[in-house]
C-alpha cells in the first residue's frame, strides 16, 4: 500500500516531523507489516493520504462520521489525524504521547486495510489496536500495535 503524508498549513507541526512519525509507525516490525501480508511505501502520488488536520478540518473531512472536533477518522482514501489528539494524546495514554501517536496511526490505517472495531477480549489483556482506545480501554491495557 502506498501513502502520502500532509500537514494542514498553519498547524505548528512540521510536515517532515509528522511524516517521520507516520513512516516509523507503518514500517515498524511490530506493526501491520509484521505478519508479512502488508507493506507500506510513501510516494508523492499515493491514493491513501495521511493528513494531520485541525479539529474543524477533521470534522469536515470525516463527515458524515461525527468526530466532533475530538477524534480522528478514516474516510475514503483519507486517514485524518486530529491535531488536537496529536498534540495532547488521550487519557488512556497519559504521559505516553509517542505511544498514543503510534496507536492512532495504526488504528486509522487499520480501517484503510478494511478492518472494523474490536472490543477488549478480557480485563488486563493488551487492547486490540482496532479497539477505540481514544475513548477508553474497557479494562484492557493500552496497546498501539496490531
Ligand atoms: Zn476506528
Amino acid at each position: 500500500m502506498t501513502y502520502r503524508v500532509e500537514v494542514e498549513k498553519d498547524l505548528p507541526v512540521r510536515s517532515a516531523e509528522f511524516a517521520k512519525a507516520v513512516d516509523a509507525t507503518l514500517t515498524d516490525r511490530r506493526g501491520w507489516t509484521a505478519a508479512g501480508s502488508y507493506a507500506f511505501q510513501r510516494t508523492g502520488t499515493a491514493d491513501l493520504r495521511v493528513v494531520l488536520a485541525t479539529p474543524s478540518t477533521t470534522d469536515r473531512l470525516c463527515a458524515p462520521l461525527q468526530t466532533r472536533g475530538k477524534v480522528s477518522c478514516r474516510m475514503g482514501n483519507d486517514v485524518v489525524i486530529n491535531a488536537r489528539r496529536w498534540v495532547y494524546g488521550a487519557d488512556s495514554y497519559k504521559g505516553e504521547l509517542a505511544k498514543y501517536r503510534q496507536y492512532v496511526i495504526n488504528h486509522e490505517v487499520g480501517h484503510s486495510l478494511g478492518l472494523g472495531h474490536e472490543s477488549c477480549p478480557e480485563p488486563g489483556a493488551d487492547a486490540p489496536v482496532m479497539l477505540q482506545q481514544t475513548l477508553g480501554l474497557q479494562g484492557c491495557e493500552a496497546n498501539p500495535w496490531p
